[in-house]
Formats: C-alpha cells, structure tokens, sequence
C-alpha cells in the first residue's frame, strides 16, 4: 500500500471530523494529518481508512478510534522531548501519532504477533519509537522510568499502582478506568504522595489483561 495525494485529503478532513468533536491541540491534529493510519490497517479496511472508527487489527484487538487517540493525546500535553510511556501497543498508530507530535516513545505490548508485527512495521514507515517492549504493560518500564507522560490504550480494571509510581511530578497517566465500558480517567501527580483525578466520560477498549504473555 502507498500513501498518495487523495490519503492526504482524507486525513485532512479526519483532523477536520476531530476539531468539530472538539479537539483543539494544534500538534494533536497536526499528527493527525502526518500518519497514515490506513498503513497501520489490513489493506481490506483501506477504503475506510480515514473514518472516525475502531478496526480489528488481529489477534482480537482493535485499532482504536482517531477521535479516542486524539482525546488520549491531546490530554497527555505532550511537548517535544517528553517521555512518554504506552501502555498497548497494538497496530503502532498510537505510537506514530505520539512520535509525530515530538514525544520519545516507549510502548509495551503484551501479544507478541502484534509486538512483532509493529516492530517492523513502525521503522519501515520512518517512525522510530525510542523503545518498544514485549511484556506485561501492568508493570509498566521501571529501568526507564520515570516518565513525563503515560498512555494506556487498553480498559484497565483499576490503575496499577507501578504506572503511579513511573510518573514524574507534574506528569500525567491518562487511562480508561472500568470493565465492561470505561471512563477516561487522568491522574496529575501534585508530589511524591498525592495525585488529582480528572474523569471525561465514557469510552470503549478492550481489556488490558495481566500476566499472560
Ligand atoms: N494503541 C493501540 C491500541 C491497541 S488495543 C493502537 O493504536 O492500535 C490495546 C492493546 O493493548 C492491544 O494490542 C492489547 O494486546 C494490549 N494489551 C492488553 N493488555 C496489555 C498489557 N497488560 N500489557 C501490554 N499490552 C496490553
């Protein structure tokens, strides 16, 4: 698959669809606009690409939908340079958007088709994260730790406890909180010991499973 002038078009239009759904950070719709998510798909899902949906990307996940990358991205506040720790890996776009928008990425993914997968594709397109892991993301990356940012792209039961402790002070750990649907939850760490709880409503992910690698 090629990226061509007409998925510019339709790119643009997405990072359109997401400003009108309230996106707002310029670096969030920029990156938008720079990956080409229909790269990050089975070329059966080319066509569509560019829509504002969820696909399957193998291995029973999904790619998650633009506007949830966005939303996810956009409340990281990531500038140029920050770490940013992923939890979920998966079809990479996530990772892409992230490194597009300046960060130094480290993503975990714990399906190891999908972690191989990704490995490969992510350096063919030119994306290059700072550290891609296979493992078991609840433990989240201690020797690399800490981390101006987290992201966890898959519904986690409850927030672990290692992902707090990865934060630095003034960073934020954004994460889908819940079972059967989630509510976007952010942490902001105040000091060592405290942090504040932001939520933004509902979303849909897949599980964030534990210790099955
Ligand atoms: N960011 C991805 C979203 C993929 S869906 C994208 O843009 O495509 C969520 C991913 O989280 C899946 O690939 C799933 O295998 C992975 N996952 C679930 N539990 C995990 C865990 N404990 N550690 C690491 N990855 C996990």
């Amino acid at each position: 698959m090629k990226d061509t002038a007409k998925h510019q078009g339709l790119r643009n239009q997405l990072a359109g669809i997401l400003e009108k759904k309230g996106i707002t950070d310029k670096n969030v719709l920029a990156a938008i606009k720079k990956i080409p998510r229909h790269l990050f798909l089975n070329s059966s899902f080319e066509d569509y690409a560019y829509q504002d949906k969820a696909f399957p990307i193998g291995a029973g996940q999904t790619i998650s939908q633009p506007y949830t990358v966005a939303f996810q991205s956009q409340l990281l506040r990531v500038e140029k340079g920050h770490k940013v720790l992923e939890i979920g890996t998966g079809s990479g776009y996530q990772t892409a958007v992230l490194w597009a928008m300046g960060a130094n990425v480290y993503s975990i993914e714990r399906q190891n088709e999908l972690f191989k997968a990704t490995s490969l594709l992510l350096p063919k397109l030119g994306i290059r994260a700072k550290h891609l892991s296979f493992g078991d993301g609840y433990k989240g990356l201690p020797n690399f730790a800490p981390f101006d940012s987290i992201i966890v792209t898959a519904g986690a039961p409850v927030i672990p406890q290692a992902l707090m402790a990865q934060l630095k002070v003034g960073g934020r750990l954004v994460i889908p909180v819940g079972e059967e649907h989630q509510i976007m939850t952010m942490l902001v760490r105040k000091n060592e010991k405290q942090f504040e709880k932001h939520e933004f409503g509902e979303f849909r992910f897949v599980p964030l499973l534990e210790n099955k690698n």
